[in-house]
C-alpha cells in the first residue's frame, strides 16, 4: 500500500508541481520494490541507484552503480535509451513507452527483451531535473506470446485460407467429381449397351460363321477357306478334297504343307497378290499338278480367289470356290486335235470339203474345194459351177447319183473329168451325203471332193508301162522263142555258123531279158524301200574310167572324163557306177549322133557332182521335172526306143538314198545333162 500511496505521490508531481522527498527515504522504498528500478543523475546519466530486479534485466551486478550510463551498458549503444535519458534530462519531461525492445548483454549472450519503462525527471526546487527515475517491467513473454499468438494467428489466417482455398478446390473436385461420375455412369451405361449388342453381334457372327462353314461343306461346288497370309487351311468340302486328292488331315496346315506339290506351281504367288490387293482373281481352265494318290496328275480348273476382309478393310482370308473342268478341257481338245488332225489330212490329201444348198445351190466350200476346181481361194464357187466344170458325158451319171443318195439316205461316192477354165483337164474323186430338213425333205448335200488327176495318170503310166513291159519282154522272148525253134530244126544237122549265129542271138534275147527283169527287180525293190547301200571307200575317177566299157569297146563314143582325179568318195560303188551307165546308156540311145559323151566331175561345197552331157536332141522343158517319175517315158512320135521308163526313176531312189541330189538341164537342139550329187 506504501508503494500506491507512494506513486500518487510520485505522480502528482509530475503532472503538477515538484516533488519533495527525501533522496535516502525514496531510494530505500524503491530497493524494496519488485519492480526493477534505477535512479540516474547528471547529464552523463550516472547510475545513482539500481535494484536487483533492474540488475537482472541488465545482466549487471552492483559494480555497475557509480557508473555512466554508456559505461555501464555498452551494448546499449546503437540503441535510443541514452539519447531519450539526456533528453528527458534536459527537458525535465519524463518518457514513457510500452513494449519497448531492447538488446541486453545477459548471461555473456545478446539477447532480445520487451519493456514498459519510464524514465521520469525529478526536479529540484528551480524546476531543473536533480534525477531520473527509471521503472520497468519486462514484458517480453506478453510480447512473444503475443507474437506467437499473431503469428499463431497468421498461420491460423493461413491455414484457414489454405483451408478454404482447399475447400474450394475440393468443393471444385467434389464437382468435378461428381460431372466424372455422371458421365462414368453414362459410359457404364454405354459400356453396358455396347456390350449386350457385342453380345449379339457376337451371337450372329458366331451363327453366321456356322452357316459359312455349313454352307461351304455342304456346297455341291468345290469351296476353301485360306486363313490369314499362311494361307491356313481352314474350311473345306469333300468336293475341293476330291479335287486336291487330299483328306481332312490338310485341315489347319498352311496350304504350302497342305498341297507341298503346288510350290512351283504360280498359285501361291496369285494367292499372295489377291490378299494383299484385295481383289478378286478368276483363273480359266488353269492347269494344276496335283498329287492324287501319289502320283502327279493334271488338271484344269476355273475357279475365284476371293479376298475376304476385317473391319479394317484388311485381307483375313481368302475364299477359294473352283469347279474341275478337266473333262471339258481334255473333251475339247481331244476334238481339236481331232480338227487339226482331220484339217492336215484335208490338207495333205487336197480334200476339198462343201456342203451345198440344194434349193439355191449355194455352196459353203473349203479353199482346197475351189483349188480343186481352179477357182480361187476368194472366188465364189456354185453348184453349177460343179456341173459347167464336169465334162458334159458325165453330169448325168453324177446327178442321178446325188438324187439316188437323197432318195436311199445313202452315200455316193464317184469320180469324174473336169476341165478348168484354163483349159487344162483334171479328175476328181467325189463323196457325198445327203442332209433332211425337219420335214424330211433331202435340202443339202455335204461332201467332199480330192484331186485325184496324179493317182489317176499314175494309173495310166502303170496301165502303160504293163502293156510296154509285156511287150519288151515278148521282144527278146519272140525272138529266143524264134531261134530255138530253128536250132531244134537243126538239131539233126551238122553243127555250122547258123548253129553259132543262132545261138548268139539266143545269148542276147536272154541278155535283154535278164535286164528287163533286172529293171522290174530293182523298181519292185525301191517301192518297197529295200535298197541295201553297201559303201566303200573308192576313187571316183577311177571308177568312172572303168565304167561303161561296153561302149567303149562298142567304138562308136567317145566317153571323155574332165575333173579331178584325186577326189574320194565313201558310197555304194557299184550303185552309183548303175546310174553312171544309166546316163550314158539314154546318152547312147536317145542322142545316138552325139559322138562324144562328157562326164564331168566338179567339187563343189560339201558334196561332188558328176554330170554326163551329150549334144543330142534335147528334151522338151515341159517333160523335164517328170524324167525321174516311175514309169516316166517320153512319146518319141514314132520311134521306137525299148525301156520301161524305169531307169531314170532307179537311179533317183539310189541318189535319195545316199542324201544327193539329181536333176536334167536341157536345151532343144543343144543337148542334155544329166547330173548327180553326192555328199563327201
Ligand atoms: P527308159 O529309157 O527305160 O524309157 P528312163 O527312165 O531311163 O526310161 O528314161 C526316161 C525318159 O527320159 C526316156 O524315155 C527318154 O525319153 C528320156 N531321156 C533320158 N535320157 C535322155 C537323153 N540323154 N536325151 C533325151 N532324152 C532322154
Amino acid at each position: 500500500m506504501a508503494d500506491i500511496g507512494y506513486l500518487c505521490l510520485l505522480f502528482e508531481p509530475i503532472m503538477n508541481s515538484p516533488d519533495y522527498i527525501a533522496p535516502e527515504q525514496l531510494l530505500s522504498i524503491l530497493f524494496k520494490s519488485p519492480n526493477a528500478t534505477a535512479v540516474y543523475t547528471g547529464e552523463d546519466i550516472t547510475i545513482v541507484s539500481a535494484n536487483e530486479a533492474m540488475l537482472a534485466f541488465w545482466g549487471k551486478d552492483k559494480s555497475v552503480i557509480g557508473k555512466n550510463f554508456f559505461d555501464a551498458l555498452p551494448e546499449l549503444s546503437g540503441q535510443p535509451f541514452l539519447d531519450i535519458l539526456k533528453q528527458v534530462w534536459n527537458s525535465g519531461k519524463t518518457y514513457i513507452a510500452k513494449d519497448y525492445p531492447a538488446i541486453l548483454k545477459v548471461d555473456g549472450i545478446l539477447q532480445n527483451f520487451y519493456f514498459d519503462f519510464e524514465y521520469k525527471a525529478i526536479l529540484n526546487e528551480h524546476g531543473k531535473t536533480s534525477y531520473i527515475l527509471h521503472t520497468a517491467s519486462e514484458v517480453s513473454e506478453k510480447m512473444e506470446a503475443r507474437k506467437m499468438v499473431k503469428e499463431k494467428s497468421k498461420a491460423e489466417k493461413q491455414l484457414t485460407k489454405d483451408l478454404v482455398d482447399l475447400n474450394e478446390e475440393y468443393l471444385v473436385a467434389n464437382e468435378e467429381l461428381l460431372l466424372i461420375n455422371n458421365k462414368l455412369e453414362t459410359v457404364n451405361k454405354e459400356l453396358v449397351y455396347f456390350k449386350n449388342q457385342l453380345q449379339e453381334v457376337n451371337n450372329t457372327l458366331l451363327e453366321s460363321e456356322k452357316r459359312f462353314r455349313s454352307l461351304v461343306e455342304y456346297s455341291p461346288v468345290a469351296m476353301a477357306s485360306l486363313k490369314g497370309e499362311n494361307f491356313t487351311v481352314d474350311v473345306v468340302n469333300e468336293s475341293i478334297l476330291q479335287i486336291w486328292g487330299k483328306d481332312r488331315s490338310v485341315i489347319g496346315l498352311p496350304l504350302r504343307l497342305a498341297l507341298p506339290e503346288i510350290e512351283t506351281q504360280p498359285f501361291l504367288g496369285i494367292l499372295r497378290e489377291v490378299y494383299e490387293s484385295g481383289k478378286n482373281f478368276y483363273g480359266q481352265e488353269l492347269k494344276v499338278r496335283l498329287s492324287v494318290d501319289g502320283k502327279l496328275t493334271d488338271r484344269y480348273l476355273n475357279f475365284v480367289y476371293k479376298p475376304i476382309s476385317g473391319t479394317d478393310g484388311k485381307t483375313t482370308a481368302i475364299l477359294v470356290v473352283a469347279s474341275d473342268v478337266t473333262d471339258q478341257v481334255n473333251a475339247r481338245e481331244t476334238v481339236l486335235e481331232m480338227n487339226t488332225r482331220l484339217q492336215i489330212a484335208l490338207d495333205a490329201s487336197s480334200l476339198g470339203s462343201t456342203e451345198v444348198n440344194l434349193a439355191t445351190g449355194i455352196m459353203q466350200s473349203n479353199d482346197q474345194f475351189k483349188r480343186n476346181f481352179g477357182f480361187s481361194d476368194d472366188e465364189e464357187f456354185a453348184y453349177s459351177d460343179l456341173f459347167e466344170a464336169m465334162l458334159p458325158e458325165h453330169r448325168e451319171r453324177v446327178r442321178g447319183l446325188v438324187q439316188e443318195a437323197i432318195r436311199t439316205n445313202g452315200i455316193y461316192k464317184t469320180e469324174y473329168p473336169i476341165k478348168w477354165r484354163d483349159g487344162s483337164l483334171h479328175w476328181i474323186q467325189a463323196h457325198g451325203r445327203p442332209r433332211y430338213d425337219k420335214n424330211g425333205k433331202g435340202d443339202r448335200m455335204v461332201g467332199m471332193t480330192a484331186d485325184i488327176t496324179d493317182k489317176k495318170l499314175f494309173e495310166q503310166r502303170k496301165d502303160d508301162f504293163l502293156s510296154i513291159a509285156s511287150h519288151e519282154l515278148k521282144t527278146p522272148i519272140t525272138s529266143l522263142k524264134a531261134s530255138l525253134q530253128l536250132l531244134d530244126r537243126m538239131k539233126n544237122k551238122p553243127f555250122s555258123e547258123t548253129h553259132i549265129r543262132l545261138i548268139e542271138q539266143s545269148g542276147k534275147s536272154v541278155e535283154k531279158v535278164v535286164v528287163l527283169i533286172d529293171d522290174l527287180l530293182n523298181m519292185s525293190r525301191m517301192s518297197e524301200d529295200q535298197l541295201r547301200l553297201e559303201k566303200t571307200k573308192f576313187n571316183l575317177h577311177d571308177m568312172l574310167s572303168m565304167s561303161c566299157n561296153h561302149v567303149r569297146m562298142e567304138g562308136k563314143y567317145d566317153l571323155i572324163i574332165e575333173g579331178d582325179k584325186n577326189l574320194e568318195l565313201y558310197a555304194d560303188e557299184h550303185r552309183i557306177d548303175q546310174v553312171v551307165i544309166n546316163f550314158v546308156n539314154n546318152a547312147v540311145k536317145y542322142a545316138p549322133d552325139s559322138k562324144q559323151i562328157h562326164i564331168i566331175i566338179e567339187s563343189q561345197e560339201g558334196h561332188v557332182k558328176v554330170s554326163v552331157k551329150d549334144s543330142g536332141n534335147g528334151i522338151d522343158a515341159k517333160i523335164l521335172p517328170h524324167l525321174f517319175d516311175r514309169y516316166f517315158r517320153v512319146d518319141h512320135s514314132g520311134k521306137s526306143y525299148s525301156g520301161l521308163g524305169l531307169g531314170l526313176y532307179i537311179c533317183s531312189e539310189i541318189i535319195r538314198k545316199h542324201e544327193g541330189q539329181i536333176g536334167a538341164e536341157s536345151t532343144i537342139g543343144e543337148g542334155s545333162t544329166f547330173w548327180f550329187t553326192l555328199p563327201v
